[in-house]
Protein backbone atom coordinates (compact mmCIF):
# COMPACT_ATOMS: atom_id res chain seq x y z
CA UNK A 1 0.00 0.00 0.00
CA UNK A 2 0.92 4.03 -0.55
CA UNK A 3 0.82 5.97 1.92
CA UNK A 4 -1.11 9.34 1.66
CA UNK A 5 3.18 10.99 1.94
CA UNK A 6 4.39 8.26 -1.36
CA UNK A 7 4.45 11.49 -3.27
CA UNK A 8 6.79 13.73 -0.97
CA UNK A 9 10.67 12.97 -1.44
CA UNK A 10 10.71 9.92 -3.01
CA UNK A 11 13.60 7.96 -2.66
CA UNK A 12 15.44 7.44 -5.92
CA UNK A 13 15.80 3.45 -5.62
CA UNK A 14 15.81 0.58 -7.85
CA UNK A 15 12.70 -1.75 -8.48
CA UNK A 16 13.19 -5.38 -9.94
CA UNK A 17 11.59 -6.17 -13.09
CA UNK A 18 8.62 -8.53 -12.51
CA UNK A 19 9.58 -10.57 -15.47
CA UNK A 20 13.42 -11.19 -15.95
CA UNK A 21 14.10 -9.72 -12.02
CA UNK A 22 17.06 -7.61 -12.89
CA UNK A 23 16.73 -4.21 -10.86
CA UNK A 24 16.34 -1.04 -12.76
CA UNK A 25 15.67 2.39 -11.93
CA UNK A 26 12.45 3.25 -9.97
CA UNK A 27 11.76 5.82 -12.86
CA UNK A 28 11.74 3.67 -15.57
CA UNK A 29 8.57 2.98 -16.78
CA UNK A 30 10.13 -0.15 -19.23
CA UNK A 31 12.64 -2.63 -18.37
CA UNK A 32 16.32 -1.66 -19.76
CA UNK A 33 16.71 -5.56 -20.35
CA UNK A 34 13.43 -7.37 -21.48
CA UNK A 35 11.45 -4.26 -22.36
CA UNK A 36 8.54 -5.82 -20.35
CA UNK A 37 6.41 -2.59 -18.30
CA UNK A 38 7.12 -1.97 -14.90
CA UNK A 39 4.09 -1.21 -14.05
CA UNK A 40 5.12 0.44 -10.83
CA UNK A 41 5.70 3.97 -13.22
CA UNK A 42 2.35 4.45 -13.29
CA UNK A 43 1.77 6.01 -9.97
CA UNK A 44 5.20 8.32 -10.67
CA UNK A 45 3.99 9.47 -13.77
CA UNK A 46 4.24 13.65 -13.80
CA UNK A 47 1.31 14.43 -11.87
CA UNK A 48 -1.59 16.51 -13.32
CA UNK A 49 -3.61 19.31 -11.56
CA UNK A 50 -6.69 19.15 -10.31
CA UNK A 51 -9.33 20.65 -12.62
CA UNK A 52 -11.58 20.85 -9.35
CA UNK A 53 -8.80 23.34 -8.15
CA UNK A 54 -8.41 25.53 -11.02
CA UNK A 55 -12.39 26.04 -11.15
CA UNK A 56 -11.90 26.93 -7.59
CA UNK A 57 -9.97 29.55 -8.34
CA UNK A 58 -11.24 30.92 -11.09
CA UNK A 59 -15.08 30.96 -9.54
CA UNK A 60 -13.74 32.97 -6.38
CA UNK A 61 -11.54 35.19 -8.56
CA UNK A 62 -14.34 36.21 -10.91
CA UNK A 63 -16.78 36.27 -7.52
CA UNK A 64 -14.12 38.45 -5.76
CA UNK A 65 -14.14 40.93 -9.15
CA UNK A 66 -17.94 40.95 -9.39
CA UNK A 67 -18.44 41.47 -5.76
CA UNK A 68 -21.28 38.27 -5.92
CA UNK A 69 -21.21 35.18 -3.33
CA UNK A 70 -22.35 32.38 -6.08
CA UNK A 71 -18.66 32.80 -7.40
CA UNK A 72 -16.89 32.43 -4.05
CA UNK A 73 -19.13 29.88 -2.64
CA UNK A 74 -18.96 27.67 -5.85
CA UNK A 75 -15.19 28.17 -5.33
CA UNK A 76 -14.85 27.21 -1.42
CA UNK A 77 -16.79 24.28 -2.63
CA UNK A 78 -14.60 23.08 -5.23
CA UNK A 79 -12.07 24.00 -3.36
CA UNK A 80 -12.80 21.86 -0.24
CA UNK A 81 -13.60 18.78 -2.93
CA UNK A 82 -10.75 19.61 -5.05
CA UNK A 83 -8.30 19.10 -1.61
CA UNK A 84 -10.16 16.12 -0.70
CA UNK A 85 -9.41 14.73 -4.43
CA UNK A 86 -6.27 15.71 -4.65
CA UNK A 87 -5.49 13.65 -0.88
CA UNK A 88 -7.00 10.24 -2.09
CA UNK A 89 -5.56 10.56 -5.64
CA UNK A 90 -1.88 9.25 -3.85
CA UNK A 91 0.09 11.82 -6.13
CA UNK A 92 -1.26 11.40 -9.17
CA UNK A 93 -3.24 15.02 -8.75
CA UNK A 94 -1.73 18.32 -7.96
CA UNK A 95 -3.05 21.13 -7.02
CA UNK A 96 -3.17 21.95 -3.49
CA UNK A 97 -1.94 25.30 -3.61
CA UNK A 98 -4.39 26.39 -5.90
CA UNK A 99 -7.79 24.78 -4.09
CA UNK A 100 -6.57 26.79 -0.76
CA UNK A 101 -6.02 29.70 -2.92
CA UNK A 102 -9.18 29.41 -4.15
CA UNK A 103 -10.79 28.66 -0.81
CA UNK A 104 -8.56 31.66 0.78
CA UNK A 105 -10.16 34.17 -2.11
CA UNK A 106 -13.68 32.73 -1.70
CA UNK A 107 -13.68 33.78 2.13
CA UNK A 108 -12.10 36.99 1.83
CA UNK A 109 -14.42 37.66 -0.86
CA UNK A 110 -17.29 36.66 1.30
CA UNK A 111 -16.13 39.02 4.13
CA UNK A 112 -15.91 41.81 1.24
CA UNK A 113 -19.55 41.10 0.55
CA UNK A 114 -20.69 41.42 3.69
CA UNK A 115 -18.54 44.57 4.43
CA UNK A 116 -20.00 46.01 1.11
CA UNK A 117 -23.54 45.13 2.23
CA UNK A 118 -23.13 46.67 5.75
CA UNK A 119 -21.72 49.91 4.17
CA UNK A 120 -24.63 50.47 2.18
CA UNK A 121 -26.56 49.79 4.70
CA UNK A 122 -25.01 52.39 6.17
CA UNK A 123 -24.88 55.11 4.24
CA UNK A 124 -27.14 53.65 1.75
CA UNK A 125 -26.72 53.37 -2.13
CA UNK A 126 -25.83 56.70 -2.73
CA UNK A 127 -22.21 56.01 -1.81
CA UNK A 128 -21.96 53.83 -4.97
CA UNK A 129 -23.06 56.75 -7.85
ZN1 LIG B 1 12.96 -7.47 -17.33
Amino acid sequence: MESENSNNNIPSSTIFCSNCGIQIPKETPYCIKCGVSTGKTFIYESPKTSGMAIASLICSVVGFFICFFVGQILGIIFGYQARKEIQESQGRLTGEGLATAGIIVGWIGIALDILIIAIWGLFGFGLYI
